[in-house]
């Protein structure tokens, strides 16, 4: 038999039986008894009528039943559909139709959503894990012929189920459908298999130096597959503990690594920001840290100095990943690479990385292109939407390429360096400007926390380049100091026409900033 994502499970199992799987607040959990659960839920699932092929959702925090959930399902050749408990229930009726969700597994939290959900029609089967509290359910609400069942009474009622439900299914078979975080729109469902989720996290493994002494810390949301099919299977791959943080703040993040010790995490960007912007983010000990994994987005490159100079975090722990859902890891710039920032690093094992024209032509060492990958860890398509992946994606000497939208070059060394987005660039009297270099200036300005360069449209230029700038709390700036700042550092052509200070900025479920939504917004703008 090959082996399957949820086969890690069994094997972590036999291999570290009485070591800790998970640490979710009070709950610890053996590999073996997380092993032997998922038989059960999948027993649970199986009585319900979920076979192969079919589809489970879960609506959940990152959790220890999220996982369950995940293994249990992939245990029986379902499909998992991780959903974004952020956003709305229009938003989320939408995916679990595009996704043919039959079962909904949801956290008593979203117990309203989940209520609004089944008013539409979505899913046939519900299943709710009450939260902490028990307190999850409101007495008061009308819930018609809305009635889930309690996930710990339903592993209660099965835990004599047969340890072995027999699993029918291949590496190369579906086992998630992921979600993009929808930053440059609708969000599409990359459907991945067993096998391009094996190669990822095996990846992720040897890159971030992962072994059975890692900690991992589950903070970025795992309904995103950038952590999920990465650190977190990585660690059934290799026996190491994960701790589940439901929800991010400064302090809970400080204060979870160092109570857990923990080694590794996958970081947003944004919660960069936010322990940059603690008062005290020196007093919390991080020496355990050995990895923390800034990806998703840009980080500027000051902020990973500032992390060294202003926290506990040892030098040499700070890792910038370039990954896409649809391909995850990409590039890694290694702690012992950072003098070669921005680059985000050489191509992870098993990627290949080129850089194309517009024809679909090779371009050399330094000449801006699209990056394509070629990869193992490749999605196969978008549920319901072939005409979307074929646009993607292409045939090029053999091997199968995903075009990622993204723009950049290569250095003679093999370094990779994103210069923006496609959708992103601002072309300003016939010039491309590349908002994320004008970015990484302006973000070093006095007083600026954060900014977002978007391009606006201008009879004189076509576009104007737009900062969007957040300042820093107490710092008082002015357009002509942003405009001074900019002189000496940016060629004219691409300094901001247009400056604008906002209170915050638009960002999704995984703090990326929603250029859309700014751009949307700017058009309302008395410029
Ligand atoms: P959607 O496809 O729905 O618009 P999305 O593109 O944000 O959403 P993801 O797969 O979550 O979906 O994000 C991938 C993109 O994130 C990449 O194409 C790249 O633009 C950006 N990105 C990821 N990591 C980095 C990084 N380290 N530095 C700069 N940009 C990054």
């Amino acid at each position: 038999a090959e082996l399957t994502l949820e086969g890690l499970v069994r094997n972590a199992a036999s291999a570290y039986p009485v070591k800790d799987a998970f640490i979710d607040g009070d709950v610890h959990l053996t590999f073996s008894e997380f092993d032997r659960l998922v038989d059960v839920f999948a027993a649970v699932l199986r009585d319900r009528g979920v076979g192969p092929g079919d589809r489970v959702a879960g609506l959940l925090f990152n959790q220890w039943e999220f996982s369950l959930t995940y293994f249990a399902t992939l245990r029986l050749g379902a499909v998992i559909v991780p959903l974004n408990h952020r956003l709305v229930a229009s938003e989320l009726a939408f995916q679990v139709k595009d996704a043919g969700v039959r079962v909904l597994v949801f956290a008593g939290e979203f117990a309203a959503v989940a209520h609004n959900l089944h008013q539409r029609g979505s899913a046939d089967v519900w299943i709710v894990v009450p939260s902490a509290a028990g307190d999850h359910w409101d007495r008061d609400v009308e819930w018609g012929s809305f009635a889930p069942e309690s996930l710990p009474e339903l592993l209660d009622a099965y835990a004599g189920a047969s340890p072995s439900v027999g699993s029918p299914v291949a590496a190369g078979d579906a086992s998630a459908i992921w979600y993009t975080s929808g930053t440059t729109g609708r969000p599409k469902g990359a459907i991945v298999t067993h096998a391009s989720t094996l190669w990822a996290a095996s990846s992720l493994a040897l890159t971030t130096r992962m072994n059975h002494h890692s900690r991992l810390l589950a903070v970025a949301p795992m309904f995103h597959r950038g952590p999920t099919d990465t650190m977190h299977i990585a660690c059934f791959m290799l026996g190491a503990t994960q701790t589940m943080l439901r929800s991010f703040s400064p302090t809970g993040l400080l204060k979870a690594i160092e109570d857990n010790r923990s080694t590794h995490a996958f970081i947003v960007p944004a919660m960069t920001f936010g322990v940059l912007g603690l008062p005290g983010r020196g007093d919390y000990d991080l020496t355990s840290m050995e990895c923390w994994m800034s990806a998703s987005a840009p980080l500027p490159v000051e902020y990973q100095g500032r992390m060294q100079e202003e926290t506990t975090l040892p030098a040499g722990r700070f890792y910038n990943a370039y990954g896409i859902t649809e391909a995850l890891l990409i590039g890694t710039l290694l702690p012992e690479q950072m003098d070669r920032a921005p680059s985000v690093g050489r191509a992870v094992p098993m990627c290949r990385v080129q850089i194309l024209d517009g024809e679909r032509r090779a371009l050399g060492p330094g000449e801006v292109g699209e990056i394509v990958v070629a990869t193992p860890a490749m999605a196969s398509g978008y549920v319901g939407h072939p005409e979307d992946w074929a646009a993607v994606t292409f045939e090029r000497d053999g091997l199968a390429w995903y075009a990622s939208g993204d723009l950049g070059y290569v250095d003679a060394e093999g370094y990779l360096y994103i210069v923006d987005r496609a959708k992103d660039m601002v072309i300003s009297g016939g010039e491309n400007v590349y908002s994320a270099e004008v970015e990484e200036v302006l973000v070093g300005a006095p007083g600026v926390a954060e900014v977002a360069v978007i391009g606006t449209p201008s009879e004189q230029w076509g576009e104007a380049v737009t900062a969007v700038i957040v300042l820093e709390e107490g710092a008082d700036a002015s357009v002509a100091r942003v405009e001074e700042y900019c002189s000496g550092r940016l060629a004219g052509y691409k300094r901001p026409k247009v400056i604008r200070f906002v209170e915050a900025l638009p960002r999704n479920s995984f703090g990326k900033v929603r250029k859309d939504q700014l751009r949307r917004d700017a058009l309302g703008w008395r410029l």
